[in-house]
């Protein structure tokens, strides 16, 4: 960050609802620094917990699509959506996806929704680094819900469960995505499984499969029974089930408790990875211990 920046300004903005506030700030997060961690402190009051759904998956099983045909339903209840996608130019996913990722970029043009692509700075797969703080500002900006959709690659992609609410496993029925979910521990992370591209063929069987598989999870009583849901992001069928499945879990987590619970565990997580991140500053800045 330059000198001279007016972070009072900035913030000053974003409680006034510039949305180009809310953009800067999440640059000045994504750069770290004191600048970040003033600028957390002043929005720390505004942060009340927003609920987090996380979207994961193989890279080109639809997620975007999905998000883009999701964004309208939440927008039908009138809820505000903050939307983080990982940067296209991540090594992991080909420039084929450009195209949809545009779209997404577009539902921007709703002052109710803001899309923000974030780099994967290397993490191997799954999210970038600075998702929580970008999820901070959305929260302190009064967003009701936000969408993070990982890569989709890598171990690193379980990390979604640990920041988010509600996690959508989106798998498709070729390729067999089931027995890959199922190594990569995706199984144990996933409330709602959607099978996407259900205009194919073998849909209707993997979903089937699918489900027998998860018949096979432990569950106790009263926990929540993860659901397998179909879908066609190419034609917008099965979305109204997706989003009533999402609703479900929602509830559930309200219902149950897990809502405060999750928000208290994420908020702990927090706390302990910015004084991870400070003591390591501090050490690699200490010149003693950088030349032993
Ligand atoms: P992501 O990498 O998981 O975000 O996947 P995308 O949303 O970018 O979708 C990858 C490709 O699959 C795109 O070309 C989409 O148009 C296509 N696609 C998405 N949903 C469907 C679907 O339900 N059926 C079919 N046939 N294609 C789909």
């Amino acid at each position: 960050m330059k000198k001279g920046v007016d972070l009072d300004k900035i913030v000053g903005d974003f409680r006034r609802g510039k949305t180009s506030a809310t953009g800067r700030l999440i640059s000045i997060m994504e750069n770290g620094g004191p600048d970040a961690e003033k600028v957390l402190e002043k929005i720390l009051p505004d942060i009340k917990g927003v609920y987090r759904i996380g979207f994961t998956g193989p890279p080109g099983a639809g997620k975007s699509t999905l998000i883009y045909n999701l964004a309208s339903h939440f927008r039908n209840e009138d809820e505000k959506l903050g939307i983080i996608v990982v940067d296209p130019s991540s090594p992991f996913s080909g420039g084929a996806l450009l195209g949809d990722r545009v779209r997404m970029q577009n539902l921007s043009s709703d002052p109710g929704i803001f899309v923000r692509s974030l780099a994967s700075r290397g993490t191997l797969g799954g999210i970038s680094n600075c998702t929580d703080e970008a999820v901070d500002i959305f929260d302190a900006a009064g967003k009701d819900v936000v969408l993070i959709e990982t890569v989709g690659v890598g171990q690193s992609e379980l990390a979604i469960a640990e920041k988010t609410h509600t996690v959508v496993v989106i798998l498709v029925p070729e390729s067999g995505d089931g027995i890959q979910a199922m190594k990569a521990g995706l199984m144990e992370i996933g409330d709602i499984f959607v099978m996407n591209k259900a205009d194919h063929q073998d849909a209707e069987m993997a979903a089937r499969e699918l489900e027998a598989t998860l018949r096979m999870k432990d569950i106790g009583e009263g926990e929540w029974e993860p659901m397998v849901i179909m879908t066609s992001g190419l034609r917008g069928d099965g979305i109204d089930e997706f989003k009533e499945a999402i609703d479900l879990h929602r509830k559930y987590l309200k219902e149950s408790g897990l809502m405060k619970k999750k928000r208290k565990e994420m908020l702990y997580s927090r706390v302990k990875s910015a004084l991870i991140d400070r003591l390591d500053r501090r050490i690699r800045e200490s010149p003693g211990i950088m030349e032993l």
